[in-house]
């Protein structure tokens, strides 16, 4: 059973391992510029995987990142949330197979709790779903 003992390590794991970062025009204004790839849809910088805003582990713009890193490890495919399995903290609670956590479990630990506040802001639908499963995709 998930206790608020499980916290986010620190690992930069989520910014490393990304293929640009789908921003909205709002949020893409609030970030460096020379950090963003303006042509189609905003996205930030990658290279090589590595976020163009990941600084010795840390994010530089941490305080206007955007909802897409405020709500990790939540991603929300298909009409439904998952924790993607690339998160350490993620990783540790993966047992075999399919993982499964419950909203009540997740409300027990509080960087978890804080990221699905924000993923259900954008999408209303994670609200009524009580189940999220640690999954590779
Ligand atoms: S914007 Fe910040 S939090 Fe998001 S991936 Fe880049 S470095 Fe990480
Ligand atoms: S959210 Fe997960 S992957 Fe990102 S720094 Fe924390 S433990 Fe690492």
């Amino acid at each position: 059973m998930p206790s608020k003992r499980v916290v986010c390590k620190k690992c930069g794991n989520c910014c490393n391992t990304v293929k640009g970062i789908p921003l909205s025009q709002k949020e893409a204004s609030k970030l460096s510029r020379g950090k963003i790839v303006s042509s189609g849809k905003p996205q930030i910088r990658s290279i090589g995987g590595v976020c163009a805003l990941l600084n010795r582990r840390l994010c530089a713009e941490y305080a206007n990142r955007p909802s897409k890193c405020r709500q990790y490890p939540f991603a929300f495919i298909n009409g439904k949330a998952i924790l993607e399995i690339n998160c350490s903290s993620m990783r540790e609670l993966h047992v075999r197979g399919e993982t499964m956590l419950t909203r009540a479990e997740i409300e027990k630990i509080p960087f978890l709790k804080k990221a699905l506040l924000e993923l259900e802001k954008e999408n209303p639908l994670v609200r009524v779903q009580n189940k999220f499963v640690i999954t590779d995709r």
